[in-house]
């Protein structure tokens, strides 16, 4: 595609054309609601872009890649002649491509610049200057550019969409969502929907919803005392946290960091072959006019960060409101979400989960903190050296930095990491997509039900509509089970949308 649209005389009204209709359809595909503008669409510093580029820019580039390509001929004849890519009137393919060129030029003259408020000298990715490029390279250069000069454009009208760009005043505390294509595909459809919807806010909330249907009151259907914006639904509403759909959520995220950090300290913390040396972290003197030894090829893949000294971390999770804070080092009524101790080195670790709106990221993270450095200062009197972590898995499934520098602290690394950032920001998107589909219905039920001699722990998020017509019976259960086999050990989850059909008195489903 790109190829044609460089070498065919394509009108940009054409290709904007194109563009509406295919981006129709990539709307629908995604289930982005179709009202979701193109900015967002093809939108790169999101927390959630997408792999997908605009056809209108795409031509751009191409058309500034065959001008460029004219310029730079290896033939004499042709730059003499200095053909020009015919783009129109509105948008001129050379000037676009001098331009980029341009600020290239500046920008190696001005030199590297601090990228952040806080960051050191020299922080930040080095680009090769204008002047040290070879031909190749510059026009490599130049190409990207004009597409970092596109997505500027952008970025410019954010401003006009005051409903869509509500991420922008969040986006520093969060991580970017992993949406390649495979991630994409492994998500599902009405998940990458959900998550797309509620970060752009095209999602249908009773307060979005009065704008247009007068019917509409937006109040929020549960407490209905405050407007039902997607943030009091997924993690303001009284009634829903007296009625423990939150606490739902939030154990269900812990379940997920307890499992995989458990597997992180039986399988390599824990590990008998473990050396539980300290790496040296000293640099070494270079003397004058002697060559500066280079970085270590093999790095040393023992350390576990602050678990480094020890092989005998104990992992407590506070699921289902069981935890104990460990006696030997002080007796509290706190119960800190997940705890790793160990006797041998006197050391304790605990993380306090919060699944707050993205809004509020910053703010919970202060109050965790706060609200367990009392019980810190206890530890340390009692000779414990004592780490406090609070981290936070977004409502809307974006996870927050504090979940990766902790998983740092605790020696989690490369692939394990990224899976425990994926899974937990699945899981609590899942969980809030249900907050979201059931913030209509007013009961929300946990109950035990016993099957087969097993104790079943069922979840009924209540979406059961029971319709009794004449001897027919229809009955929808949508729920989460957990199994729990013999104590607390195996957890099988299973995630099911069954629908039964009863007649008469044939089966009786147990409610
Ligand atoms: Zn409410």
């Amino acid at each position: 595609m790109k190829w044609i649209l460089a070498i065919y005389d394509i009108p940009a009204s054409t290709v904007l054309k194109w563009e509406q209709r295919v981006n129709r359809f990539l709307r629908s595909w995604l289930g982005a609601g179709h009202t979701l503008s193109k900015i967002c669409l093809f939108s790169r510093d999101s927390p959630v872009a997408l792999p997908i580029d605009s056809l209108v820019d795409t031509w751009k580039v191409e058309k500034c890649r065959l001008q460029q390509s004219y310029k730079c001929s290896p033939d004499d004849f042709i730059r003499s002649v200095a053909p020009k890519v015919r783009s129109g009137r509105v948008w001129n393919a050379e000037e676009v491509l001098e331009e980029a060129e341009r600020d290239l030029v500046c920008e190696s003259m001005l030199g590297m610049v601090q990228p952040g408020k806080r960051a050191g000298i020299g922080f930040g990715e080095w680009k090769k200057p204008w002047e040290k490029m070879n031909t190749e390279e510059r026009k490599k250069a130049a190409i990207e550019r004009v597409q970092e000069n596109l997505n500027k454009e952008r970025v410019v009208e954010y401003g006009s969409l005051e409903l869509q760009s509500g991420w922008a005043r969040w986006r520093e505390d969060v991580l970017a969502l992993d949406l390649s294509w495979n991630s994409l595909f492994k998500m599902g459809d009405s998940m990458v929907g959900f998550i797309l919807r509620a970060v752009y806010g095209t999602l249908v909330t009773p307060s979005l919803a009065a704008k247009w249907d007068e019917a509409e009151d937006g109040m929020c259907k549960l407490c209905r005392t405050e407007r039902g914006t997607l943030q009091h639904i997924l993690s303001g509403c009284k009634v829903a946290l007296e009625q423990g759909r939150y606490t739902w959520r939030h154990d269900k995220v812990l379940n997920q960091i307890q499992s995989q950090v458990a597997y992180h300290l039986d399988k390599r913390v824990n590990n008998p072959k473990r050396s539980v040396s300290l790496q040296s972290s000293t640099i070494g003197f270079v003397s004058a006019g002697a060559k500066v030894k280079g970085p270590p090829k093999c790095q040393n893949r023992s350390g576990m960060g602050i678990l480094t000294e020890a092989r005998d971390w104990v992992l407590l999770a506070d699921v289902n409101g069981k935890l104990k804070f460990p006696s030997e080092v002080t007796t509290t009524r706190l119960r800190p979400d997940l705890i790793i101790y160990s006797t041998s080195t006197k050391r304790i670790v605990w993380w306090e989960l919060t699944c707050p709106s993205e809004e509020r990221i910053s703010a919970a993270h202060e109050l965790k903190l706060d609200r367990y450095s009392g019980l810190q200062v206890e530890c340390q009197e009692n000779g414990w050296s004592c780490y406090n972590m609070a981290v936070e898995v977004g409502a809307r499934g974006v996870v927050a930095e504090s979940l990766i520098k902790a998983a740092a602290a605790i020696g989690m690394r490369g692939r394990a990491r990224k899976k425990l950032v994926r899974d937990v920001g699945m899981e609590a998107c899942h969980c809030s997509k249900w907050l979201y589909w059931l913030c209509g219905k007013k009961e929300w039920e946990r109950r035990d039900i016993e099957i087969r001699g097993e104790k079943i722990h069922v979840e009924i998020r209540n979406t059961w509509r029971k319709e009794t017509r004449g001897d027919k019976k229809h009955v929808e259960i949508r729920n989460t089970w957990r199994k729990e086999t013999r104590g607390d050990k195996k957890d099988v989850e299973k995630r099911n949308t069954w629908r039964k059909e009863t007649r008469g008195d044939k089966k009786h489903v147990e409610k």
